[in-house]
């Protein structure tokens, strides 16, 4: 009966915790104004529940959607490390997936993948990617979060 009572309550916490993203975004590239539109009414994020904060300390979902260079490396972990547990992170675009154009090998400022200073959660594609790939994004991430 308890093992009924306690997976039936993980299978709650984790519906809740899908259903209710809240956002911290870290944007310095072109991708900004498609996740900026993302947040608007005519894709309105906030029917998957998704409602976007101003501080860290009251996300649960970071999305990245810049060049990772060695600077906002620094920034980047700083906003992390000041989210509470458990959390989520999302690279949106090809400069948070890779590098993209701004790759070590073109910028001395050297940008590489999020996924080399963070655990990322969900990879979104594309340069930018449209408000549908961010959309497509939080699904799979609700999905994850549902799984366990
Ligand atoms: S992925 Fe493409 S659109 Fe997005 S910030 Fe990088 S260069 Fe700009």
């Amino acid at each position: 009966m308890s093992t009924f009572i306690s997976s039936n309550l993980e299978s709650l916490m984790a519906w809740a915790q899908a259903t209710s993203l809240w956002t911290y975004s870290i944007g310095g590239g072109c991708c900004v104004d498609e996740m900026l539109s993302a947040q608007g009414c005519r894709y309105d994020l906030e029917r998957f529940g998704c409602l976007p904060q101003s501080h860290p300390e009251q996300a649960d979902l970071l999305i990245v959607s810049t060049a990772v260079t060695q600077r906002m490396s620094e920034v980047i972990l700083e906003i992390y490390g000041r989210m509470p547990s458990p959390k989520y992170v999302m690279a949106v675009g090809a400069c948070a997936n890779g590098g993209g154009p701004f790759s070590e090998r073109v910028t001395y400022a050297a940008a590489r993948p999020l996924e080399e200073i963070l655990p990322v959660d969900v990879y979104v594609p594309g340069c930018p990617p449209r408000p549908e790939a961010l959309m497509n994004g939080l699904i799979r991430l609700q999905e994850k979060i549902r799984s366990g």
